[in-house]
């Protein structure tokens, strides 16, 4: 029996329903940008399997490296232990990431480096006796599936069983750089009648929302306003971090930087899950105390796992190297022609790219799950390329790696579906 069958026997796969999607596809072996199927079907993974294999599948450098560390440690609780992969990770993280942030906080996947930054605010106040309990994220942000995560997450189509336990959270739009002082008066409006305790927010690039880009001096006003008004600031860079701007992280485009950012996806190039909150000092100060209940009681039991530190240690190496960043720039120049022959097309109505994301917004409408979409990933599969269209967008955000030919194949095939529609 071929695994699609057996496949349906056991298994219950996230984002599906079931009924009407009986049927997924079996990937037997991904190498480089290359996925191929059960039945020997190659793809052309572009859209790094969900923002995660920066440096396409199966790296050899990072695979060496993981196994290394295999044979030496492979896993040791966190709390009242450390060890050397996850000391050089810290070393190594902080002099990439915005230099305000100084501690770093393990997690197992974006949405509980989530959780843990929402907790880590709210903790902020209740250890300085102030109670700060609301929230202010954007509309349509995307911040993942635990409770904390959905609660902040403004694309709630699907968490409806769910509402009534959600915590309070007040939403912004996101900066267009002409509704800044809408914004602005809204969130006054909300810090003077609430006890706001953080703003989240996906730093530049809205992922889940169809890879929507946005103003980055608007942005960097409403960080201004939070700052200066005892609100902290929360960036989930879960997708935009490790390069995928052309910066190494969406915070280094905006003079004002977060308090708390959220990382994971590319953290291990997608070869073990793993996740980082890290903070000012200024936050893990207050929870430095006599009294144990003043600490961070927030663990998860594979924190700060040696195997995928060890795999992000690799990431670092790579993704700090000089050829990394030329692959970068050679993407970002590539989507930059593409964009400049697509956007004149009759059925599309915009485009936009930031480092190596690309994304078009076709014009026409496209439910988010429906006949047009099936119809759409059905014509990119079978001509060799994986996309992923999120509504009316079509977007592209492939491995660092991949190659001039493979890329304008994914070009061509986006072209030629605008043909079937
Ligand atoms: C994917 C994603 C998350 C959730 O991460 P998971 O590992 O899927 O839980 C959170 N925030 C952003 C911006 C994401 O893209």
């Amino acid at each position: 029996m071929s695994l699609k069958e057996r496949d349906k026997k056991h298994l219950w796969h996230p984002l599906k329903q079931h009924q009407t999607h009986p049927e997924s596809l079996a990937i037997v072996k991904a190498k480089g940008c290359t996925l191929t199927d059960e039945d020997g079907n190659e793809y052309i993974d572009a859209i790094s399997s969900w923002y995660t294999c920066i440096f396409g599948h199966c790296n050899d450098y990072i695979v060496n490296k993981v196994s290394q560390q295999m044979r030496q440690l492979d896993q040791i609780m966190f709390s009242d232990f450390t060890h050397e992969p996850a000391v050089k990770l810290s070393e190594e993280l902080i002099k990439i990431l915005p230099q305000n942030q100084n501690r770093i906080f393990f997690n197992d996947n974006g949405s509980t480096a989530v959780e843990a930054g929402i907790k880590m605010a709210l903790q902020y106040y209740y250890n300085r006796g102030q109670k700060r309990s609301i929230f202010i994220a954007f509309k349509n942000g995307f911040h993942g599936d635990t409770f904390g995560a959905m609660s902040v997450s403004g694309l709630s189509v699907y968490n409806g069983p769910f509402e009534e336990f959600l915590i309070d959270v007040k939403r912004i739009p996101v900066p267009d750089g002409n509704n800044h002082e809408f914004i602005l008066n809204q969130l006054k409006e909300y810090s003077s009648n609430l006890d706001i305790a953080g703003f989240i927010y996906e730093p530049l690039v809205q992922g889940a929302a169809g890879m929507k880009i946005h103003n980055t001096e608007g942005l960097n006003e409403i960080l201004k306003f939070c700052k200066s008004n005892h609100i902290l600031t929360i960036a989930d860079e879960v997708m935009t971090g490790f390069g995928k701007t052309g910066q190494y992280f969406a915070s280094d485009y905006i003079e004002t930087k977060p308090d708390i950012i959220c990382l994971s996806k590319a953290l291990t190039a997608g070869l073990l899950p793993m996740a980082i909150t890290s903070c000012t000092e200024d936050i893990y100060d207050a929870f430095l105390s006599n009294e144990m209940a003043k600490g961070f009681f927030h663990c998860h039991t594979y924190s700060a796992n040696p195997i995928a530190c060890s795999a992000s240690l690799a990431v670092i190496e790579l993704l700090t190297s000089e050829e990394t960043q030329q692959n970068i720039n050679r993407i970002s120049e590539s989507h930059q022609q593409f964009s400049e022959r697509i956007k004149t097309h009759p059925k599309v109505k915009s485009t936009r790219h930031i480092g190596v994301i690309f994304a078009l917004d076709l014009d026409i409408e496209v439910p988010r799950y429906g006949d047009l979409r099936d119809k759409l990933l059905k014509f990119f599969m079978s001509n060799g390329v994986f996309l992923r269209p999120l509504g009316n967008t079509i977007y592209i955000q492939p491995p660092y790696i991949i190659s001039d030919q493979q890329l304008n194949k994914v070009y061509a095939i986006i072209e030629n579906s605008l043909e079937i529609l």
